[in-house]
């Protein structure tokens, strides 16, 4: 063994422990480390020839790198839609790491820590309330999670035609039908093949609303004369939170074939509320489901997870098996998570979200919901009493759509935010919405109190009066 890798493993209790130091340091003074930083590096560093060994490593480390690193899981991170990490997401987040499983087979000699991942996924549908009808994996984010689903549905749409799009490539048109997808819907059209321009928006409700207009929706369905289509639909947009009428949408699964996919990334998370779960009522009539856990279950980067009708795991391994030779027998008798998804290697991802789901429970994620949305409303209702912002549209969730008062304001909505951020005390996103510029505060972090809303708004005042 080289010296330098043999003199760590030696010293691996005091590394591990510096390291473990350094994470409680960096947690306990969250509330104090900016939002964001101008800081850089020289990115040309040199590889040595000798390695340094870990506690060298950590220490220029701190000295060339921490300085970047901006309180991203903190309680004023308001930004895109990002959650934090509690404490037991970090212990199944490190134990994920430390054990590093190759998590593929419920049943294999080389390891079935797969198992913990059905058992995750089984305690996952419980929280969202949701039958086990579905069978679920760990992907990365919500992004990998629509592309998996919306795979599933091109291999469907394929077979209507007797067609197997796997094995022989797009040989039809495929439709696809849809009203606000995120962005990361239409890229994973782009990635398989489909075509990022290749598909029809229909409407959405009358008024400041983001949601399908069923009655556009059903003329839509009507033109295509009985072809079968993919609709994605939305449980959750991302600057309003608004959603479909799943209720509806499954008085038309009655009526016409299609594959409905829904994106609740964040939205899916009124399920676990009883104040907000009528939002998704009917939602589990849909064929696949994207939920993000990197969000609203304040596990860290990178998880996510799909669902997929049991009644379509034939159709799901046809699109993601890791070779030809035909896939024989039951498929849950000898199931290997590489032949459901695009990775082949996989860490064992779901070990936080089961560490969370234990130690918070339902009433855990339920009040974790709706401080976040109580912290929305309460914001919305500061930035209203302060008379120099305007809500762009109703508060649905936890998503707050603003911008500065008054259209001659409009061009100094980017001067504000930017001002604003770099001040380094909260971090939103901008935003386009209704061809106006707005701001975008996401609240999903555990940690956000009334006291950070005030902060915020001092800030905000402060920031105005200075562009
Ligand atoms: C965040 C988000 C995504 C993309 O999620 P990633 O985890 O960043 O891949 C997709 N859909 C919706 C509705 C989202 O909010």
């Amino acid at each position: 063994m080289n010296s330098v890798l043999q003199h760590d493993l030696n010293d691996l209790e005091n590394i591990l422990e510096k390291a473990k130091q350094q994470g409680i340091d960096f947690l306990n003074d969250l509330e104090n480390i900016p939002t964001s930083n101008k800081n850089s590096i020289d990115y040309t560093r040199e590889l040595n020839e000798l390695g340094l060994g870990s506690l060298s490593a950590l220490k220029e480390f701190n000295e060339r790198l921490a300085p970047l690193m901006v309180a991203s899981p903190g309680p004023r991170y308001w930004g895109f839609v990002t959650g934090g990490s509690t404490p037991a997401s970090i212990v199944g987040d490190w134990l994920a790491t430390v054990y590093d499983q190759n998590t593929q087979a419920i049943k294999a000699q080389g390891g079935s820590s797969a198992l913990i991942e059905f058992e995750t996924i089984n305690l996952l549908l419980q929280l969202f309330e949701l039958p086990d009808s579905f069978l679920g994996g760990f992907v990365t984010g919500a992004t990998m999670s629509n592309f998996t689903s919306l795979g599933v549905a091109r291999q469907w749409f394929g077979k209507q035609f007797g067609k197997d799009f796997a094995k022989n490539g797009i040989s039809e048109p495929i439709n696809i039908l849809t009203a606000t997808p995120h962005s990361s819907s239409i890229k994973s059209l782009a990635m398989l093949g489909i075509g990022s321009n290749n598909y029809t928006t229909i409407k959405t409700i009358e008024g400041n609303r983001e949601a399908i207009d069923i009655s556009d929706l059903e003329k839509n369905i009507e033109s295509l004369n009985g072809r079968p289509f993919i609709l994605i639909s939305s449980a959750g947009t991302v600057n309003t939170a608004d959603f479909d009428d799943f209720l509806a949408i499954s008085k038309l699964k009655e009526k016409y074939n299609f594959w409905w996919h829904i994106d609740a990334a964040f939205g899916g998370f009124a399920a676990v509320s009883d104040k907000f779960k009528h939002l998704v009522e009917g939602w589990e009539g849909a064929d696949s489901i994207t939920i993000d856990c990197h969000k609203w279950l304040n596990v860290p980067y990178e998880s996510a997870f799909y669902l997929v009708k049991k009644e379509h795991t034939s159709l799901q391994i046809e699109t993601f098996q890791n070779s030809n030779a035909p896939y024989l027998g039951n498929p849950l008798e000898n199931f290997n998570y590489l032949n459901v998804l695009p990775e082949n290697s996989r860490r064992l991802r779901a070990l936080p979200v089961w560490f969370s789901l234990l130690a918070y429970g339902k009433e855990g994620f339920c009040d974790i919901v709706e401080n976040s949305t109580s912290m929305a409303l309460h914001f919305g209702n500061q930035l209203i009493e302060d008379g120099n912002f305007e809500l762009l549209a109703p508060i649905r969730l936890n998503n707050v759509c603003f911008t500065l008062k008054g259209d001659h304001n409009q061009e100094k909505v980017s001067q504000f935010l930017t001002e604003l951020n770099d001040r380094g005390k909260v971090f939103m996103t901008p935003t386009v919405y209704r061809n106006r510029k707005g701001i975008r505060a996401s609240f999903v972090n555990w940690r956000t109190t009334e006291n950070d809303i005030q902060t915020v708004i001092e800030e905000m005042k402060a920031v105005f009066l200075e562009i």
